[in-house]
This record gives C-alpha cells, sequence and structure tokens, in this order.
C-alpha cells in the first residue's frame, strides 16, 4: 500500500542539518516535541525508600535482568524495573500515578505498556515527529526529539488507531494556519510556498515565529489532543530552519490527511442531504469558498 508516498514528499528533502538545526534552536536532544495532557515530568528516581535497599540484589521485575542500586528504577514501593523496561514502558512519565498502585497492578500496567511498545512497529516516519505502523493502523507521537538517526522515545500512552483521530490543526504564534480532519475538505498544498515562503501570508505578519506546533484532536477521553511542537524557541522566518520546519509541517499534515482521508472511505457514507447541510456549515465557517460549495452540492446531486 504505497497511498502515502504519492502524497508525502521524499524524507530525505530535510537534510540532516536542517532537522538539526530546528532541535538545537530548542534544548536539543532531551526536547519534548510530543506532549500529552497528564504526563508527569521527567523520572527523578532517587527517593526515600532507595537506602533500605540498597544491599539487596535485585532483578527486573520485568524481565529479570539483574539490577543494581544505581540501574534500578522504582516504579512504586517494591517494584524495580530495569532501565531498558522502564524506556519501553515509559512509566517514568506517569510516576505519580503508578506510585498509587500495588507492586501486582504496577506490574500488570508495565507489562501491557511494554506489549502495547513491542507490538508497534515503525514503518513509516515523518521527519521522527509522526511515527506509523502502517499495516496495524497505528501512529504515534514521540515524546523526545529524534533529530534524525536517534532512536524515538515512545511513550505506549500515545500509541494511537487511525480511528482515533479526529481533527488536527497547525497552529503557528497561537493562530490557527490551517484545519483538517475527518469530513473536511482536503488542507492542499496552497498554503505553503516551496520554502515556506507563502506560509506566514495570514499570520500577523511577524518576522519572528514564536511557536510552530500540530494539533490532533482525538476522540479518546484520556488524551484529548497530542502536539507535535516543530518550533518552540523564537526563529527568524529568514533562517533556513525555519522553512525546514515548514516542510515538516507539510508533510506531517499530508500524512495525517491520508489517515482522516482512508478512514473516510470506511465510513458508512451519509445521505447527500447530509453531506450538503457539511459542506453548507464549512462554506458558513468560511473552511471553502462558495465555488468549492458549489461544485461538491452539484455532485452529490448528480447535477
Ligand atoms: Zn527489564
Amino acid at each position: 500500500m504505497d497511498e502515502y508516498n504519492e502524497n508525502i514528499p521524499k524524507e530525505e528533502t530535510i537534510t540532516d542539518e536542517a532537522g538539526e538545526e530546528v532541535v538545537l534552536n530548542g534544548v536539543s536532544e532531551e526536547a519534548v516535541i510530543g506532549e500529552v495532557e497528564g504526563a508527569d515530568e521527567p523520572f527523578d528516581d532517587r527517593d526515600e525508600d532507595e537506602e533500605a535497599d540498597e544491599k539487596e540484589k535485585l532483578h527486573c521485575a520485568v524481565c529479570d535482568k539483574e539490577i543494581n542500586f544505581f540501574t534500578k528504577k522504582k516504579v512504586t514501593r517494591g517494584l524495580y524495573i530495569c532501565g531498558d523496561c522502564e524506556e519501553k514502558s515509559a512509566v517514568h512519565r506517569y510516576k505519580k500515578e503508578m506510585r498509587k498502585l500495588s507492586p501486582e497492578e504496577a506490574l500488570r500496567v508495565v507489562i501491557n505498556k511494554i506489549t502495547k511498545a513491542e507490538n508497534f512497529r515503525i514503518t513509516k516516519s515523518i521527519d521522527g515527529y509522526l511515527l506509523m505502523d502502517k499495516p496495524k493502523e497505528l501512529w504515534t507521537v514521540p515524546y523526545a526529539a529524534t533529530a534524525i538517526k536517534r532512536i524515538p522515545r515512545i511513550d505506549p500512552a500515545m500509541i494511537f488507531s487511525y480511528d482515533a483521530i479526529k481533527s488536527y490543526e497547525l497552529i503557528e504564534n497561537g493562530n490557527c494556519m490551517a484545519k483538517g480532519g475527518v469530513g473536511m475538505p482536503p488542507i492542499g498544498g496552497l498554503l505553503f510556498g516551496e520554502d515556506g515562503a507563502g506560509f506566514s501570508a495570514n499570520s500577523e505578519d511577524k518576522d519572528i515565529c514564536e511557536q510552530l506546533q500540530i494539533m490532533i484532536n482525538l476522540q479518546n477521553v484520556s488524551v484529548p489532543r497530542v502536539f507535535i511542537n516543530l518550533i518552540f524557541k523564537d526563529i527568524d522566518k529568514e533562517k533556513k530552519a525555519y522553512g525546514a520546519a515548514v516542510l515538516t509541517a507539510q508533510k506531517i499534515l499530508s500524512a495525517l490527511e491520508n489517515i482522516t482521508r482512508n478512514k473516510e472511505g470506511n465510513y458508512i457514507v451519509n445521505s447527500p442531504a447530509d453531506e450538503i447541510k457539511k459542506y453548507k456549515e464549512l462554506l458558513d465557517m468560511g473552511a471553502i469558498t462558495p465555488e468549492e460549495y458549489e461544485e461538491k452540492k452539484k455532485k452529490l446531486l448528480n447535477l
């Protein structure tokens, strides 16, 4: 299934150099690019119970690998795992929640998370920001920047099905620049010039981009939205890194569009009247032009 590749520019179009520029402009390797609401701050694994266990020989509760005072990762009272299992399960992002669980409950959660993570195979990466398992129709946004060649850090709690996506928005300096999603017309390439030049046209004419992010709204109560932060520190729009980030944004939007478009294909088609009503709403919102609306209407009524 190569439908994705048709609309998405080849990954090589972003050079290592440009990619690194985008990242280095921020906080470098540990910079958070994918955020999930409710996720905890990074793990501080030294705590009050540690001294008591200091002399004990320990094994990871999940994989049984030997761990010691320095390498053990505490999940909750009496439950220690190794660094690999912590990385895979990403439970360090949910430290507070995990500490509330009994060792048995916490172990179950860790194992479930690792199983979910291992089930996810990256078959497509959009510049490291959006990762997809196309055969399984799953996607995720890694939680730490993965400038090319670095291993993405995936939070299994942030692996979602294609169906989970409701809509997505490109946001620059707090302004919505483009919006798409299920049942919405395609964004298309019109927003973007080749080097991102045309992109800021309807922004408030700022020369500086303070923030460029993509917000993905989900039909998921526990995680209502996921952000992909492409720029999170002031950057001159003349800079190559800005153009690179805009290109990446475009690739991500194309991929999201493909995902939601595929999804629509699986849905029961609404009646023409419902469809026309939907497009009328889009017209009233200013999301489509009167010409586009008329064209859709004609098509739907078989005129
Ligand atoms: Zn382990």
